[in-house]
């Protein structure tokens, strides 16, 4: 393998790995953003779950003060009732402070029923509260690790910008603008082939062309127009010798009548 082939080889990696990490740097503010508008809406979970509490206390302090005005209408019809000249007008109150005591009761009720929501929506709100404590504290250590983790993708991406650089000045330049031209398009400019295949695109070479770039010929790929290359270490089992598609198809063509009777 000649040298501009093996830089040419670890700039493709040092690319590969620059353009990963430019990725994952920019997708980083996007997660950042994500987990910031759940703590948003979780705090605002937290917001009506207080909201709705309060509600529901002013709720009963109403009712407290309705049973306070029908306590008090009570207490002035009895004393009334205590200077009344018929049976009529006695009657007409007792029947007054019946009834404003059934509205004490219906009052009561509607208290007791406002408590138990309360007891609801309090549980709900502590639940509420709990997750949006724990989220705030995920976010806190996920800006934290962001931080450092930009740091140290930042200071990667300098050494992978200086690799580069280095590289570069390496490889010979009409295959470099090759590379360039076919990497801008597909992503990558390079691909080894292993197995008669171009692992770039996995498609079979055609036998011919097989030899040819395991002999180190400089071929594209017939598929997708990469560079291919040939990596015998990463083929320590023998390669079986290869058929010509077209001689096993004759092959079974004059075996054919043979068989029939
Ligand atoms: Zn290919």
């Amino acid at each position: 393998m000649d040298a501009s082939l093996e830089h040419l080889i670890r700039l493709q990696e040092v690319d590969v790995e620059t353009a990963q990490l430019r990725q994952s740097i920019a997708a980083l503010p996007r997660h950042l953003a994500a987990i910031e508008e759940k703590l948003r809406s979780q705090t605002l979970v937290v917001e009506q779950a207080d909201k709705a509490v309060q509600a529901e206390e002013a709720k009963r302090r109403r009712f407290e003060s309705d049973i306070k005005d029908q306590q008090q209408k009570i207490a002035k019809f009895r004393d009334q009732s205590g200077s009344v000249k018929t049976n009529e007008q006695f009657h007409a109150l007792q029947h007054e402070i019946t009834f404003a005591e059934n509205e004490i009761r219906r009052i009561e009720d509607q208290e007791l029923e406002s408590m138990e929501r309360t007891e609801q929506l309090e549980s709900g709100r502590t639940r509420a509260r709990q997750d949006l404590a724990s989220h705030k504290a995920f976010v806190e250590r996920e800006k934290e690790g962001a931080r450092k983790q930009t740091a140290e993708q930042q200071a990667r991406l300098d050494e992978l910008n200086k690799s580069r650089a280095e590289l570069r000045v390496e490889i010979d330049k009409e295959l470099l603008a090759d590379y360039d031209r076919i990497a801008s398009s597909r992503g990558t400019g390079l691909a080894r082939v292993q197995g008669q295949r171009c692992l770039g695109c996995q498609m079979f070479l055609r036998p011919q062309m097989w030899n040819q770039v395991r002999e180190g010929q400089r071929m594209h790929c017939e598929s997708c127009g990469r560079l291919l290359y040939f990596d015998p270490s990463f083929e320590p089992i023998p390669e079986p010798p290869i058929v010509e598609p077209s001689k096993r198809k004759k092959k079974i063509i004059t075996e054919a009548p043979e068989t029939e009777p």
